[in-house]
């Protein structure tokens, strides 16, 4: 209905904690009307473990709260698809380097697909955007940010006074020596990072102004978000442990090529733990989405548990809290057929003032989110609402024109959610159409757009086959 798209709460106050300053923000988007955020995203050496998709479904649910108010979203993931863990994963799979990302590139988009969340508007990947971080490279050196030593530049940060003012970290307590990998040893300053790492044989390699060699890992955020979002931006996401050294660092390349503010708000996820434990390979707590799902198919209230817990605090992974989660999930949905009923006609008396108690819902709900997306506190704005409706169906007081109503507040809360089964989004015909676009775009072996229209459909959960006979397509499943 027209009215669901109107925004839920024109002009009220969304609250962040900013771990830049450490405190709550009221904010507002620099563009009226249109947030642009960036979320680091996976680094395709593996299958993404639940405690990555965490961090996933809550940069999802922020995304899908602004769409809810009405405002436009620009979101960009990245891609990191060249770095120490991808080429060593490469080298001893025996392939090369882009066979051996595609892969888990698929995966992830197949997980995030599975759990609901919706695709950002560019996924850029680090290995198509070398030329815009020789660029940024090259303005810090303009700027006297960095030193090259043995084919390799670094940033000095000696040179950025506010460096450490992401992560409160103390430069004075640092001593030379502390956490410099041993192929760094050529650093001036134990702290000072890599911007272009020198090439080494047998790894991929890029020509540059310094030789052939590859990014640092941080450049590439800092290149690909001012790219597709502009030098100043909103918001920048990532879990806890991105906060230090890559969000500071990104800081630093960024603001000391530009000399102005980045990110106006720094979001951090707390991680997830498995009963009570750092997810370890050793301790066989760790879990990919597949694991989960075989146990429990249910990707809905995977989504579920993780919104279940409020994204700055941790999440305890347990069995018996995922079956909690299913059991919730099974009372919105009842509930929402029981809706759906009383919507198709009936004798009932009516008297349950529908409309008042539906906009009452939305406002506690949006409430919850406003409160730093607080979702445990919308969840329980559902469960209220939801309690007060099943009573008036009870006692037959909500008619069909009221439990339209209802639907209508509980399907908007689920914009948001996420965890109702979704209709089919994608037509057949327009897949057809971006396969055809993709097969002509192999054709002319623009292999970029072809790999892009892959990514693209992958993270509608759509997944193509090459075969003999042409391309096929499956949907990969969905909430
Ligand atoms: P990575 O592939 O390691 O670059 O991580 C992708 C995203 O997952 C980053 O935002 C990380 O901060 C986040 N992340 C890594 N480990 C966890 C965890 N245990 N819980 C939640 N988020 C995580
Ligand atoms: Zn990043």
């Amino acid at each position: 209905m027209e009215e669901d798209r109107a925004p839920a709460r024109a002009g009220a106050v969304v609250k962040l904690y900013n771990t830049l300053g450490r405190r709550l923000v009221d904010f507002t988007p620099i563009e009226a009307g249109h947030v642009r955020l960036y979320t680091c995203g996976p680094t395709v050496y593996n299958v993404v473990h639940i405690g990555n998709l965490r961090t996933f479904v809550f940069e999802d649910v922020l995304r899908r709260h602004f769409l809810a108010r009405g405002d436009r979203v620009t979101q960009v993931m990245n891609l990191t698809d060249v770095d120490d863990k991808t080429i060593r994963g490469a080298q001893s799979a025996g392939l090369s380097l882009p066979d051996f990302t595609a892969k888990y590139a698929e995966a992830f988009f197949r997980d995030i697909g599975r759990l609901g969340v919706q695709p950002a508007e560019h996924y850029p990947k680090a290995t198509e955007h070398v030329p815009e971080m020789i660029d940024l490279i090259r303005r810090l050196e303009q700027r006297g940010h960095t030193y090259e030593s043995e084919g390799s530049v670094y940033f000095r940060i000696s040179t950025f006074p506010d460096y450490g003012k992401l992560s409160g970290i103390d430069l004075e307590q640092t001593r030379r020596g502390d956490r410099v990998a041993d192929d760094e040893y050529e650093k001036e300053d134990a702290k000072d990072f890599a911007l272009w790492k020198a090439a080494k044989p047998g790894e991929p390699s890029w020509p540059s102004p310094w030789g052939e060699g590859r990014p640092g890992w941080h450049i590439e955020c800092s290149a690909m978000s001012m790219k597709y979002l502009g030098e100043h931006f909103d918001i920048h996401t990532g879990a806890v442990d991105n906060v230090f050294p890559h969000h500071e660092n990104e800081i630093a390349q960024s603001e000391g090529a530009t000399g102005h503010p980045f990110v106006d708000v720094w979001l951090h996820a707390e991680h997830l733990i498995v009963d009570g434990e750092k997810m370890s390979k050793s301790k066989g707590n760790f879990y990919t989405l597949d694991d989960v799902l075989a146990r429990r198919d249910d990707p809905a209230a995977v989504r579920y548990l993780f919104l279940s817990v409020p994204y700055r605090k941790k999440l305890n992974f347990t069995w018996e809290a995922l079956s909690a989660a299913a059991a919730a999930v099974d009372r919105i949905r009842s509930a929402a057929v029981r809706l759906e009923e009383v919507s198709r006609g009936g004798r009932r008396s009516g008297g349950f003032p529908s409309a008042e108690r539906a906009a009452g819902f939305r406002t506690a709900f949006a409430a919850g989110l406003e409160d730093d997306l607080n979702t445990p506190e919308a969840l329980a704005a559902v469960f209220n609402y939801l309690r007060e409706v099943n009573a008036a169906v009870d006692d037959g007081s909500l008619d069909a024109e009221g439990a339209r109503v209802a639907m209508d507040a509980v399907a908007a809360a689920d914009g948001v959610l996420g965890v109702l089964p979704r209709a089919p989004e994608v037509l057949p015909a327009e897949i057809e159409e971006r396969i055809a676009a993709r097969n002509s775009a192999r054709k002319r072996r623009d292999f970029r757009e072809s790999d892009r229209i892959r990514d693209e459909l992958a993270a509608r959960g759509i997944v193509l086959e090459d075969t003999p006979g042409g391309t096929r397509w499956k949907k990969t499943g969905s909430v």
